[in-house]
């Protein structure tokens, strides 16, 4: 049987992220992907520097610059007629624009970044079940494109395969321990850009009028614009059954989204894609001989556009975790891989709430709008950049006291029905606060639920079909965490 130190299942964003460094500082990594790449995915795929920096980091971004992809260097946020535009702030390392690129474009580099780097990436492989010890994964099996069945022993057997896991099913983590319904879909297209080689071709804007948020960023090759809506996630079954309606609709509804459009070709359109139903989730990520890296074992709401940067970040992390555990023995991996579990989730907790805040189908709440505002008079930060770039989070953009001082501007100018205001405020200012609470307590898979953040009502589909091993799950365990028992293949 073939032994190898970590094997890692998918190898797109996390897949990779995981395997290049550990292959670059020589272990031997295997990464099985039932697909071929290049292979397309469903995603609106648009990177901040604080990704493109992970693609660095994975040594994939020469292999993207030789895309000659667009760059996007800007950020324009419209909400209810004010407008704030930033320049976005360079990541640590410097480097200071996103990419846009389709993902059958993007993922190929991936995995040539991560062969290269010395990860044997094995195309059209797919995971079967995995192999265990003493109660302890110790590999897994997989058929490749012939049919053929190979069994591969590792150390650490890493599920980056994606929301709908099989690994997870696996290991008996397949149901989130937290789990949030998303309130927006995605409606997109591309379109092709007139203003090619403008300023406006490196902007991402942004437009939030009343519940909708409709949005423009340059996408790969330059002159490709992608247009994206994120309404009600109903829309996305109008938009199936009348796309061209839809989409007149919404750029009625708004209508500097239009402006934008000026003089585009509706030649250039193509489909309407969109995706409705994509709650946000923690699973359980660690346990003895496996690790779930990226939307295998967390996903936020994709409206704020963060799961690909996430998937990498949370791929090398769990890398650089285990790479000193590797030869330390099974019990060092595992404690290895529990304390990057809890790292990725402090790491991703304000994140998730503020996706989750985003998805709430409600017009803007008349503090955040005041925040928007003062950013638009020239805050002394790049406040929405470093959001929406990780560079700074909700809770250190808006300390308490400043929510408050909006809340009370926006009562003062009373744009809204002032009682509306005093509701809305008292509701964002209850949820920052048990945020802070949540963080601050710091508890290994929390699955206390945050007002107005945790949304009750979303459906999880039924696990692939894998041979699961859990028995059991005895009383006081640590909520989510599946307790594993060995069982004869
Ligand atoms: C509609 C939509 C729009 C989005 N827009 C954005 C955006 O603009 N920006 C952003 O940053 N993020 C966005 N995201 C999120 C982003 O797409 C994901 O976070 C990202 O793809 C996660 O990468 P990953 O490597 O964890 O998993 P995936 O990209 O899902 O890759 C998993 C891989 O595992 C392989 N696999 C699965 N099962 C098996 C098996 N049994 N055997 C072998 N291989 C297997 C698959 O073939 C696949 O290649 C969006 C998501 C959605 C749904």
């Amino acid at each position: 049987m073939e032994q190898v130190d970590v094997v890692v299942v998918g190898g797109r964003l996390a897949g990779c992220a995981v395997a290049a460094p550990l292959a670059r500082a020589g272990k031997r990594v295997v990464v099985i992907d039932r697909m071929a790449f290049p292979s397309d995915q469903l995603s609106t795929h648009l990177l901040q520097p604080s990704g493109t920096s992970e693609l660095a980091k994975m040594g994939a971004l020469p292999r993207i610059l030789a895309l000659s992809p667009s760059q996007v260097r800007w950020t324009t946020l419209t909400v209810d007629g004010v407008t704030c535009r930033e320049r976005l702030r360079p990541a640590p390392d410097g480097i200071d624009f996103g990419v846009c690129i389709p993902r059958d474009q993007q993922d190929v580099c991936l995995v040539e970044a991560a062969r290269e780097q010395g990860a044997d990436v094995r195309e059209r492989c797919t995971f079967e079940d995995l192999t265990w010890r003493a109660g302890r994964v110790s590999g897994l099996r997989y058929r490749d494109a012939s049919g053929e069945r190979h069994e591969i022993g590792a150390a650490l057997v890493v599920g980056a395969d994606g929301r709908r896991s099989s690994v997870a099913a696996a290991v008996g983590a397949w149901a989130p321990y937290r789990l949030s319904q998303n309130g927006r879909g995605l409606v997109f297209r591309y379109v092709d850009d007139p203003r090619a080689g403008a300023a406006e071709a490196e902007t991402n804007y942004q437009w939030r009028e009343g519940d909708s948020f409709a949005l423009a960023f340059p996408s790969s090759p330059v002159g490709r614009l992608l247009v994206l809506f994120q309404g009600h996630r109903d829309e996305t079954s109008e938009a199936r059954k009348d796309p061209e309606g839809y989409w007149e609709r919404k750029l009625t509804q708004h209508p500097g989204l239009r402006e934008r459009l000026r003089g585009v070709d509706p030649a250039s359109y193509t489909k309407l894609r969109s995706a409705g139903e994509v709650p946000a989730f923690f699973r359980a990520s660690s346990g003895p001989g496996w690790a779930l890296a990226g939307d295998a074992g967390h996903f936020k709401d994709p409206v704020t556009g963060q799961g690909m940067r996430d998937a990498m970040w949370a791929g090398r992390e769990l890398a650089e975790h285990v790479l000193p555990a590797l030869d330390r023995g099974p019990a060092a991996v595992d404690a290895a891989t529990r304390r990057w579990e809890h790292h990725r989730d402090r790491h991703c907790l304000s994140a998730y709430h503020f996706a989750n805040m985003d998805t709430t189908v409600e017009a803007q709440p008349p503090a955040l709008l005041e925040l928007v505002r003062e950013s638009a008079r020239g805050h002394e930060q790049p406040d929405l950049t470093d959001l929406f770039g990780r560079a700074r989070d909700m809770q250190e953009i808006a300390p308490i006291p400043r929510l408050v001082r909006s809340a009370v501007a926006a009562f003062a100018r009373g744009e809204r029905p002032r009682g509306q205001t005093v509701v809305t405020s008292v509701k964002v200012l209850r949820t920052q606060l048990e945020i802070r609470r949540e963080r601050h307590a710091d508890r290994f898979r929390s699955t206390r639920a945050v007002y107005d953040s945790d949304h009750a009502g979303a459906s999880w589909p039924s696990p692939p079909a894998v041979r699961p091993r859990v028995l059991a799950v005895p009383e006081g365990a640590v909520p989510g965490a599946p307790v594993l028992q060995e069982v004869p293949a």
